[in-house]
C-alpha cells in the first residue's frame, strides 16, 4: 500500500520514492510508488499532475482496491528511485477550491438549511448540489456572506484521524463513506466533515468565495461558485464587461440614472438634467466630443471636430469628421 504523504503534510511539493509496480490504467501506462505526495482524484477533487524523474505525470487516479496509480508518458523500471515534483500552482488552486467547498457547504447548511448531496470541482466549473429545492436569494447571500466572514477570521484548518471516542463526540456535517480509518477535517469550530482530501492550512488562503449561479437540478439546487484565484479572475472579467457597458452608455454604476440594482431609473425633469450633465463630461468647452482611451472607433485619439450633440437629455454621438492624426 502506497504511503500517502499528503495526509501528513498537504504542502509537500517534492519527494523521493521507489517504483514498486509498472501497470496500466485504462490502457495508459501507469506506475505505483511506495510513497507519494500526488493526490488521486477523489471526493470531487481532480488528481494531481507533475513530474516523476524524467516522466511527466498526466494524472493520478485510485483503483477500486485503493492502489494509487500515476499515469505517465514515459516508462520507469520497478525498483528505480525517482524524484517527484507536483504541479504546485495547480494543486494549490485545487486545495483552495476544495476547502472552499467544505466551507460553503457548511454555510449553506447553516444559513440556507441546504445539506450538500455532492460536489464537483472541475477545471472550469465548481458546483455543489444541495437537497433543498428553491433557495431564496437572501439565504444564498447569507451563506456567501458567512463564508467570506470566516475567511476573514483566518480560522485554522486541521485534518486528523480521531479515535472512536473522539469521533463519537464530533458533530460531523455528513456521514463518513468509510467505516475504518476515518479522517476528519475541521475548519475552526465551525465545520467538521470526514474527508481524505487535501486542504489549505487556514481559511485566509481561500480568498474570496462567490456564488455565481444557481439552478434547479433533479429536485435539488445546483450551486455554482468560485473561490480564490478563479473568483478574482471572474470578478475581473465581470468588471471589464461592466466598464465597457458604462462607457458605451455613458453611465457608470452609481450614476444618477441607475437605481441600486443598476437598473435604468425612470427620470423626471431634474434627473434628465443630471443625466445631461453626466454625459456632457465627454465634451470639452468647445463642444468637441472626446473619445476615451480604448474607444474602438478612434483607438484613444482625440477628435478634431465636434462629433456629437446632446439631444433630449441623451448623447447622440455623430462621427462625420476624419480621425485626427
Ligand atoms: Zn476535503
Amino acid at each position: 500500500m502506497t504511503k500517502r504523504l499528503y495526509h501528513d503534510d498537504a504542502y509537500t511539493k517534492q519527494f523521493d520514492a521507489t517504483v514498486v509496480a509498472v501497470t496500466t490504467y485504462k490502457d495508459q501506462a501507469a506506475i505505483v510508488l511506495d510513497a507519494t505526495a500526488f493526490y488521486p482524484e477523489a471526493g470531487g477533487q481532480l488528481g494531481d499532475r507533475g513530474r516523476l524523474g524524467a516522466a511527466t505525470v498526466l494524472d493520478t487516479q485510485e483503483t477500486d482496491d485503493g492502489t494509487i496509480v500515476h499515469l505517465v508518458d514515459a516508462p520507469l523500471e520497478v525498483g528505480a528511485r525517482v524524484h517527484g515534483e507536483l504541479d504546485w500552482a495547480r494543486r494549490r488552486q485545487h486545495m483552495a477550491q476544495h476547502t472552499a467547498q467544505h466551507l460553503l457547504s457548511g454555510t449553506l447548511l447553516d444559513r440556507a438549511q441546504a445539506p450538500t448531496a455532492s460536489a464537483r470541482l472541475g477545471e472550469t466549473a465548481l458546483t455543489i448540489d444541495v437537497t433543498r429545492d428553491r433557495i431564496p436569494d437572501t439565504d444564498l447571500a447569507a451563506a456567501e456572506d458567512l463564508a467570506n466572514n470566516l475567511v476573514d477570521d483566518d480560522l485554522p484548518i486541521r485534518a486528523w484521524f480521531p479515535d472512536a471516542g473522539e469521533l463519537a463526540s464530533l458533530k460531523l456535517r455528513r456521514d463518513p463513506k468509510v467505516t475504518a480509518d476515518i479522517r476528519v477535517v475541521a475548519i475552526g469550530d465551525f465545520d467538521f466533515s470526514p474527508c481524505g482530501g487535501t486542504h489549505a492550512a487556514r481559511t485566509s488562503q481561500l480568498g474570496t468565495i462567490r456564488i455565481t449561479n444557481t439552478e434547479r437540478y433533479k429536485g435539488m439546487t445546483r450551486v455554482t461558485f468560485a473561490a480564490g484565484r478563479r473568483a478574482r479572475a471572474e470578478l475581473f472579467t465581470r468588471d471589464q464587461v461592466l466598464r465597457g457597458l458604462a462607457t458605451r452608455f455613458s453611465c457608470a454604476p452609481g450614476c444618477p440614472g441607475l437605481d441600486r440594482q443598476g437598473r435604468a431609473r425612470r427620470r423626471g425633469p431634474r434627473e434628465r438634467a443630471r443625466g445631461v450633465a453626466h454625459a456632457a463630461r465627454r465634451f470639452d468647452r468647445a463642444g468637441v466630443y472626446r473619445y476615451r482611451r480604448g474607444d474602438r472607433r478612434t483607438a484613444g485619439r482625440r477628435c478634431a471636430r465636434p462629433r456629437g450633440r446632446i439631444e433630449g437629455g441623451r448623447v447622440r454621438p455623430r462621427c462625420t469628421a476624419r480621425r485626427a492624426r
